[in-house]
């Protein structure tokens, strides 16, 4: 007993010190793998109990004191696959992190996996993360990408929002922000036409405006509110650098006058913040304690420490990790949205994307993401995703579970001579590794192949997956029955007469015919299944067509 007093006490600290609390149902199963007898459980439980009471009632401090003497008694690889590196200054309870995307298009991976990591730090210290819908160019910002967005974040994702806003619901507090960085003369009104500005810039030479008065500022800015100067003829600038190293600090932009509609507070305002204003105000004023940024944001970092500080708000920490980009597939809104417009793709779910509506469709499950999270974590490296990559992932965590069944792609009948009359049924596993099947109707002697089996077997000797063995003729479609015995023969996927039309939507975009046995019929839609030889499809509807029905699949991956 006493070696599982250390273990228990080792896994608790662990669990404390990841979790913010001692969840005894986490150590249990790490017991039995240290060899703890099921019998033993009624006897250890108390123990597990007034362990977890006693590290519950530790600090941070005292548990990371007390886990170091007994972190090697934890085998590593346990801990590594799971755990993501620790925050800094983080504090249990205290943790918010945010999900700040522009409701001007779908999300994609990149995106799904960057949500998840803040949603895991906030879960993991016992925080929230919020949504922050930033939503400041009304030429592009739309209520329906918005929409879409929620419903991938809470639905798809499935990550528990402690609150939902719109940055452009905050326009009152953000004007009254650039009121008070003009009278604190850290901003201006710039009237230089954008190449004029883009040669000063470059030279590091700063503009006439610059020299402006704050009383003549805040007239300018009063009228330009207003929108008096008319798009894109004045700006409000950063009062910066205009020789630091760092381009961005050069006297960017940090309002401009939109003419647009936006599409929540319509013609109500004339002016707009850019990203580097809204967004280092909104982090401080919602809260945010942590935020977690690609690295590709650094040189924006130092605008908008810069921006706190003149208006002494309080710097949540940062933390950097590398950029997530996927390979070979087009992730850029504008591309996309040509693509979809222009009909050569479906819609922003076409399988072809790896937006978080293609893989949610195609079944890709938001446990995919979230393993992939653990694995690329806080790198400081871009991580650069390839389709293969979340393929390879998904099959792992759903190989085990998923139900067998099968679909043949351009079916050919044959007619096989011999073939027991009393084999009427035939039980099919629905896993190698379950002993439950499912029953399919057959007709005895008529089998239906696939075009290409047929092209690849004619003349040879075949056994039908779970069936019999026979010998295919050269030319006609016919065969011979010859045995049951499993003997090492091409194993072929078949159907029968009974079986129904189904297609598959394939991740090229193309859509393959074929037939599935009609147990298909007690499949929920959305349901993976792997089709043998084949891969892992979803079903996505079923479509009525004249009296019968066509079972839509979306092909998951092989
Ligand atoms: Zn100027």
């Amino acid at each position: 007993m006493n070696d599982f007093t250390d273990l228990i006490r080792a896994y608790a600290l662990r669990n404390a010190l990841d979790f913010g609390k001692v969840d005894a149902g986490r150590i249990v199963p790490k017991l039995f793998a240290h060899g703890l007898e099921k019998s033993a459980l009624e006897e250890i439980m108390p123990v597990i109990m007034t362990i977890a009471r006693e590290v519950n009632g530790l600090s941070v401090g005292a548990r990371e004191h007390a886990f170091a003497p007994l972190a090697s008694l934890i085998p590593e690889h346990v801990e590594k696959e799971k755990t993501l590196p620790l925050l800094p200054d983080a504090r249990q309870g205290l943790v918010v992190t945010r999900l700040p995307p522009e409701p001007s298009k779908h999300l994609h991976v990149g995106h799904g996996l960057s949500f998840l990591l803040n949603a895991e730090y906030a879960r993991s210290y016992g925080g929230k993360v919020i949504l922050r819908l930033e939503d400041c160019n009304p030429e592009k910002c739309t209520q329906a990408y918005a929409d879409s967005i929620i419903e991938d974040i809470t639905e798809y994702l499935q990550i528990h929002l402690a609150s939902i806003s719109y940055v452009s619901d905050d326009m009152p507090r953000l004007l009254e922000y650039a009121e008070q960085l003009i009278q604190k003369s850290v901003a201006y009104l710039c009237f230089c036409s954008q190449e004029q500005m883009r040669d000063l810039r470059h030279a590091g030479k700063e503009c006439a405006c610059r020299t402006a008065s704050v009383a003549k500022t805040l007239e300018h800015w009063k009228e330009f509110v207003k929108g008096t100067y008319g798009a894109g003829n004045a700006v409000l600038r950063h009062k910066g650098a205009m020789q630091s190293e760092n381009h961005v600090m050069r006297d960017s932009v940090l309002w401009r006058e939109v003419d647009a509609v936006h599409f929540r507070h319509k013609k109500q305002y004339r002016v707009w913040p850019m990203y580097d204003f809204y967004n280092a105000i909104e982090d401080s004023i919602a809260g945010v304690s942590h935020v977690l940024r690609s690295n590709e944001f650094h040189q924006r970092g130092e605008l908008q420490q810069a921006l706190r500080v003149a208006l002494g708000l309080r710097q949540p920490t940062v933390v950097e990790y590398g950029r997530f980009s996927v390979a070979e597939k087009t992730t850029k809104g504008r591309e996309i949205r040509e693509l979809v417009e222009s009909g050569a793709y479906i819609g922003w779910d076409d399988p072809r994307l790896v937006t978080l509506k293609a893989l949610w469709r195609r079944g890709i499950t938001k446990d995919v993401l979230i393993a992939l999270m653990h694995q690329v974590g806080l790198k400081k490296a871009e991580v650069v995703f390839e389709f293969p990559m979340i393929a390879a992932v998904s099959r792992k965590l759903i190989d085990a579970t998923t139900e067998r069944f099968t679909f043949v792609p351009d079916p050919i009948e044959i007619t096989v001579d011999g073939a027991p009359l009393d084999l009427t049924e035939i039980a099919f596993p629905l896993h190698p590794d379950r002993p439950e099947t499912r029953t399919e109707r057959i007709t005895p002697g008529i089998v239906s192949l696939s075009a290409k089996d047929w092209d690849t077997y004619k003349g040879k000797e075949i056994r039908l997956v779970h069936g019999y063995n026979l010998q295919l003729h050269a030319t006609t479609k016919e065969g011979t029955y010859t045995s049951l015995d499993n003997k090492a023969l091409p194993k072929v996927t078949w159907v029968s007469t009974f079986a129904l039309p189904a297609r598959v939507f394939m991740d090229d975009g193309t859509w393959v015919e074929g037939k599935v046995f009609e147990d298909v019929a007690s499949l929920k839609i959305g349901t993976v299944v792997q089709f043998e030889r084949f891969g892992f499809c979803k079903l996505d509807k079923v479509l009525k067509k004249g009296t019968g029905q066509v079972y839509e699949f979306w092909f998951t991956h092989a």
